[in-house]
């Protein structure tokens, strides 16, 4: 087991291994694949796409595992993990100002900067304090 592990480690020395891109890549082909087996029967077609799709991501998981070129493959991943956490903060931006019922937000139509409002003050006019646009609401 020890020689085996050792072997293993041989094999992946000097190379890029399982990133978060990574498991993202291996997550994406595991429900391709999942959704892939529930449509073989409904839609045959849609189905192998979705099964050569997840085809091509296992090789490019792969690739990237092996791959030598680390500066790369790190940058690949810091790009895709900035990504999520951007996605992430602007959907718990979203639940709370959901949440906030004392408040109205309005974005700007200019630069899409988010404006937050005191509820109840009827049909207001706002200026954006980023490019001065006005918007019109009602609170
Ligand atoms: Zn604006």
């Amino acid at each position: 087991m020890q020689k085996l592990k050792n072997g293993f480690a041989r094999l992946m020395y000097g190379r890029n291994g399982v990133d978060q891109l990574g498991m993202a890549t291996i997550w994406a082909c595991l429900i391709l694949d999942i959704v892939s087996m529930f449509l073989q029967r409904r839609a045959a077609v849609a189905a192998a796409v979705l099964y050569w799709a997840a085809m091509v991501l296992w090789v490019l998981a792969i690739f990237r595992m092996f791959s030598k070129n680390l500066y790369k493959r790190r940058e690949e991943n810091s790009r895709w993990v900035q990504m999520r956490w951007k996605f992430q903060s602007g959907r718990r931006g979203a639940k709370e100002r959901h949440a906030d019922k004392d408040h109205k937000y309005f974005t700007c139509k200019g630069c899409k900067t988010i404006c937050r409002v005191p509820v109840g003050k009827g049909s207001v006019e706002i200026t954006c304090p980023k490019c001065g646009m006005k918007i019109h609401g009602k609170t």
